[in-house]
């Protein structure tokens, strides 16, 4: 179904999760969010899309099942969902991988090869030291690709926020003059690849979410209409310091199926 969101055709819903649907990655579902998901899904192809790399898909996945957010798997889009993808495309399935053991499981398809074509950064790092990313530093002086699985700014962990993957990109593109492409949201690879499943223009896309700038405002300068949530990280008066400035602000996803004209 399509409806009609300021005058333009929503075809496909994608949520975030982190802060829109849940208070934590691994966390309960926000009041409301649980509902709203199966009102969406009845209505639209929705998929949910994280930038999260700290979590592996299939743990994310079967915890999003837990909460009544997500039926198919296949539906939950990470960065490394299209790292996979896109990296053995390119010839660029081997080289270094910045993970965190954790989430190594995502990347059986990888060859680690200190000589290889790619740099991945699929880390915040905050467990490793500075000398840790030394030969990644080197490996591109000599001609590697950077990619950040994406470039967030900052993220809330408990009750603080700290720094995400972009920092991490900035310190290795300020060193080596390599600019870093992204995977995640929002670069427009992952959302022509769900706009090429759902067999709509990316414009049709409706890309929810509670980052002001990477969520909504890069939404929109994709072409795609971007709602704001005032949960998770939102700060009061976020909505103004974006441009483009969001298509809608919600005061949480509770609200988006009223607004689609589906409650
Ligand atoms: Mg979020």
């Amino acid at each position: 179904m399509a409806a009609a969101v300021v005058d333009r055709p929503v075809s496909v819903v994608c949520l975030d999760i982190d802060g829109t649907l849940t208070d934590g990655v691994r966390g309960p579902a926000l009041p409301g969010a649980a509902a709203a998901t199966r009102l969406l899904r009845a209505a639209f192809p929705v998929r949910l899309v994280t930038n999260t790399t700290s979590v592996p898909h299939g743990t994310l996945a079967r915890h999003l099942q837990g909460l009544g957010l997500l039926e198919d798997p296949a539906s939950l889009l990470t960065p490394a969902t299209v790292a996979a993808r896109v990296l053995p495309e390119r010839g660029h399935d081997s080289g270094i991988l910045i993970v965190e053991p954790g989430a190594r499981e995502d990347y059986a398809w990888f060859r680690e090869d200190p000589d290889g074509p790619a740099v991945v950064l699929a880390t915040e790092a905050h467990d490793l030291r500075v000398a840790d990313l030394q030969p990644a530093f080197r490996r591109l002086l000599e001609g590697a690709t950077l990619y950040a699985l994406q470039r967030n700014r900052y993220f809330r962990k408990g009750d603080a926020l700290v720094t995400d993957l972009g920092p991490l990109a900035a310190f290795f593109t300020y060193a080596s003059g390599v600019e870093a492409e992204t995977l995640g949201k929002p670069s427009a690879l992952l959302f022509d690849s769900i706009a090429a499943e759902c067999g709509v223009p990316r414009g049709e896309i409706l890309m929810v979410g509670d980052d002001a700038e990477f969520d909504v405002a890069a939404s929109v300068a994709l072409g795609m209409a971007g709602a704001l949530v005032r949960t998770g990280k939102y700060r009061a008066g976020d909505e103004a310091r974006v441009s483009p400035p969001p298509t809608l602000v919600l005061e949480s996803v509770a609200a988006l199926p009223a607004l689609l004209g589906i409650a």
